[in-house]
């Protein structure tokens, strides 16, 4: 096993200070290793994800490089050849478990951002204190952009947050925390097959929540009510203006219609299963509010904001991989994890074999899958098979 940096890289260097999971402890599982503290219903910050992982490293004996840069794979005969800052290495086979969010996406209209604005994306933000005083522009309202804009309004500045399509979720659902129903119910277990629409749902933004210890619900109505001011999706900057998309309202119809009919789906599973009597009753949340006028522009130049996060998600990097396995959007061409070369496999994407399969949780029964694939290739390989 091969990584840049150490155990647990993404989780040491890539989150602010004041980051927790948004999936509650009892969720965290890797293969023989889960959350066995005092606070199951709990979320972990950073150090406790990273001692997690770590745990999980030492327990499983997994036979880790550390400080071992990647920086080419291509192929060579029957394998490939892998190179690494500290030297090269021959394999008949390659999985690629490099992440999903290596780089924070940005618009290209960024560049045109008045220079007195400051640009921050999540990998660069740490707390509000790094923020020159002032307004700030939060763009993207998926998990990232809605905590971001809470801290920073909490910091007292004032904060537009600019939203496009997004998945609203409430914490907790019927007394448990939603992802119990998500769980339960068998809806992240969906299989990649199964689902009409595999692309979107492989493009399918991070639900908007948070963890905390009051396990509040942080959808736009609480923005609101902190004094967040919603504006829509940001189109382009032209002459030192930001440029926001109408139709507000129609973005949040149907991200209330969606949610309706996810928690739908939660009540037919506990009526169907004979569950209803663990739960509360079921419950139903008021609509998203629109502002009475959505501002259209922001005048960038006048001071008003000083800084801009890019909340607008994240993408793998594959620019070491020397294989032609990548489309023109950038995305690793797979098959359930078997990549379109012989002998080069995925882990940890986006709805790889089901829909929770880039979460910490997901990876186990995925990983079975692609390594008895794996196995099964190398049997039939061998020459007394
Ligand atoms: C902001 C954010 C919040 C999230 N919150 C949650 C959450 O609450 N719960 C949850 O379950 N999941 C969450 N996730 C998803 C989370 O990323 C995954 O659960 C988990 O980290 C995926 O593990 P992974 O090993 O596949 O990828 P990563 O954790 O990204 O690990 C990939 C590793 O590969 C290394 N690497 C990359 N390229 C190279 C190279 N060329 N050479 C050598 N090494 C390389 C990296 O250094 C990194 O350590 C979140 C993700 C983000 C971005």
């Amino acid at each position: 096993m091969l990584e840049r940096g150490q155990v647990a890289n993404s989780w040491r260097r890539e989150r602010w200070d004041s980051f927790r999971l948004l999936t509650p402890n009892w969720q965290s599982r890797l293969p023989g290793h889960r959350y066995d503290g005092p606070d199951p219903d709990g979320y972990m910050t950073m150090a406790e994800v990273t001692a997690f992982i770590e745990g999980f490293a030492a327990r499983s004996g997994a036979p880790v490089r550390t400080g071992a840069d990647v920086t080419s794979v291509r192929r060579a005969g029957d394998g490939y050849q892998v190179t690494t800052g500290g030297g090269e290495f021959r394999c008949r086979t390659v999985v690629i478990a490099s992440g999903a969010c290596n780089v924070p996406v940005v618009p290209p209209f960024a560049g045109a951002v008045p220079a007195s604005v400051e640009q921050l994306t999540p990998f660069g933000y740490r707390g509000p204190a790094q923020l020159p005083d002032g307004g700030v522009l939060v763009v993207g309202a998926s998990a990232t952009g809605v905590q971001l804009a809470a801290e920073l309004r909490r910091s007292g500045r004032p904060v537009t947050l600019s939203v496009g399509e997004h998945v609203r979720l409430p914490r907790t659902y019927r007394g448990r925390d939603v992802l119990w129903w998500m769980d339960a119910s068998g809806v992240w277990d969906q299989r990649y097959d199964e689902i009409d629409d595999l692309t979107r749902a492989r493009r399918l933004p991070s639900p908007q929540l948070i963890g905390t210890a009051e396990r509040t619900t942080l959808d736009l109505n609480a923005l609101t009510a902190m004094g967040v001011e919603l504006v829509g999706r940001l189109a382009a900057v032209r002459d030192g203006r930001a440029l926001f998309s109408g139709g507000l309202r129609n973005v949040f119809s149907l991200a209330d219609l969606k949610m309706e009919r996810l928690l739908d789906t939660f009540d037919a599973w506990a009526r169907e299963h004979g569950r209803d009597d663990e739960a509360g009753p079921p419950e139903r949340f008021a609509p998203t509010r629109a502002p009475e006028r959505a501002r259209l522009q922001l005048d960038l130049r006048g001071g008003e904001i000083r800084t801009i996060v890019w909340a607008t998600g994240f993408r793998p990097d594959y620019g070491w991989l020397d294989v032609p396995v990548v489309d023109e959007k950038g995305r690793l061409r797979h098959e359930g994890g078997v990549v379109d070369s012989p002998g080069l496999y995925a882990l940890g994407l986006p709805v790889l074999r089901r829909r929770r399969s880039t979460f910490i949780h997901g990876i186990e029964s995925d990983a079975r899958e692609v390594i008895d694939h794996l196995a099964g290739v190398a049997l039939a390989g061998r020459p007394d098979a």
